[in-house]
């Protein structure tokens, strides 16, 4: 299982590699693989609007996907709080898709808000699993933020 999901947070580093800068937000790559190792999709900070956060791309293109069985690998904790979608955080997203599973690479640090998206999936029945050894990668592409 480690090797896949050193496997899986690598492509989800190159993913976030490709989000458009802004100094008022993270860069993320998220990709959803299913039970029997296959990817079901990817998304990356602003990769189809402006505002849309890596988890919440692949999961809107995951839509009428059961994902039931399904690990949602994330170079960033998911968020708690957002500002431009307060009703939609990732980590609302992920429980109301019902994924089980979630490995991230970073947790968030505060520099925009608190976040509790590890506590909240972990309260909610969900397997989280950090991968510290990507940590310093998933925080590279992040090196245009004030405060970071
Ligand atoms: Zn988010």
């Amino acid at each position: 299982m480690r090797d896949k999901d050193g496997y899986w947070m690598r492509r989800a580093v190159a993913l976030a590699g490709r989000s458009p800068r802004s100094e008022t937000a993270f860069a993320v790559g998220a990709v959803i693989v299913d039970a029997a190792g296959r990817e079901v999709a990817a998304g990356w900070s602003r990769d189809t609007d402006p505002f849309v956060h890596a988890e919440e791309s692949a999961l809107v293109k995951a839509v009428g996907v059961d994902l039931s069985a399904a690990t949602l690998y994330s170079t960033l904790e998911p968020c708690s709080k957002r500002a431009h979608r307060p009703g939609a955080t990732c980590t609302g997203l992920i429980l109301a898709a019902r994924i089980p599973r979630v490995v991230i690479a970073w947790r968030e640090p505060d520099i925009f808000v608190t976040c509790e998206g590890v506590a909240l999936l972990t309260a909610a029945g969900v397997s989280v699993v950090e991968l510290p050894e990507f940590a310093a990668q998933a925080r590279a592409v992040n090196g245009h933020l004030p405060g970071l």
